[in-house]
């Protein structure tokens, strides 16, 4: 089952086609998107991810996003979604159809269900390899035209390492920096416990600042854990108490082998954490 509706607030029948084939985002995966997680029929963390999507907007030159009228569309699709069932919400906002002179952007909700891979990835863990970036942590200041820290459209490359993580057997991966820092996933953050003390690198190294890692931050420290956004090394990822992946979809996912090695059991860290996270909106 999925649900869509188009910004203006009209539904529409998901199987069928509307997006135009000169949209930009369909021609150069030009605009912006959020996924965002509902249990209960609650979206959590919408306004973290609108204000996300408007600075990606805004770093993409696009125009601002109406906050309203993504509020409204997000209600009109839970309202045809059962509560009891978790869903994955991606908005989309891409630059419009090309060749006209201010395009309007084409704008969507559509909810899905969480795919299987991610609901067992919870529960057990994944394997990760690292893998070059090819980027350094100063870059995103010095080349903001790269649109580090944008939740661009143009997700090629990060589809790409999924795909040499399964060619290597692990089932997701952790960027690295031409220095050997930590980024994050593709299409996650990277957290580090080590005692009492979350990590997760500072976004201003060209990653995106996760909803997820900041809510699991807020239930940590409610947990009384203590937080640092700090720059993390390849020894962290090895030399910790837990080692885990954060977004929307795969909440708090323990990573249990890391470039071909087992990891120490993290399961009671994880659990405790996975706790606290939840409790957030308890
Ligand atoms: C979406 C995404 C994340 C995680 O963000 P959440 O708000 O926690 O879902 C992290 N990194 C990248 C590259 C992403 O696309």
């Amino acid at each position: 089952m999925r649900v869509l509706a188009f910004l203006d607030g009209t539904l529409a029948n998901p199987e069928d086609p509307h997006i135009r084939v000169d949209d930009l985002s369909v021609q150069r995966g030009d605009g912006i998107f959020e996924t965002v997680l509902v249990v209960g029929g609650e979206p959590r963390e919408l306004r973290p991810h609108l204000d996300r999507l408007a600075r990606s907007a805004s770093m993409l030159d696009l125009p601002e996003p109406d906050d309203e009228a993504w509020q409204r569309t997000v209600r009109l699709v839970l309202d045809q979604w059962p509560s009891e069932t978790e869903c994955a919400l991606k908005l989309v906002y891409t630059r419009g159809v090309d060749g006209t002179p201010d395009p309007t952007p084409t704008a969507f909700v559509l909810a899905s269900p969480i795919g299987e891979k991610i609901i067992r990835a919870r529960a057990e863990g994944v394997s990760v390899v690292t893998l070059d970036r090819g980027i350094d942590p100063g870059l995103a200041e010095r080349a903001p035209w790269l649109l580090l820290g944008a939740k661009s459209l143009s997700y090629a490359v990060n589809m790409a390492a999924g795909r040499e993580a399964a060619r290597r057997g692990a089932e997701d991966v952790i960027f690295l920096a031409t220095d050997g820092s930590v980024l994050e996933g593709p299409t996650s953050n990277v957290i580090v416990a080590r005692g009492r003390t979350l990590y997760t690198p500072p976004a201003t190294i060209g990653i995106l600042p996760g909803t997820t890692q900041a809510a699991v931050f807020r239930g940590a420290e409610r947990a009384g854990w203590t937080t640092k956004i700090e720059p993390l090394s390849v020894e962290d990822l090895h030399d910790n108490d837990g080692l885990f992946l954060a977004s929307s979809v795969r909440k708090l996912t323990r990573v249990h082998t890391l470039d071909g090695e087992q990891l120490p059991d993290a399961g009671a860290v994880h659990a405790e954490l996975a706790k606290a996270y939840e409790d957030v909106y308890a």
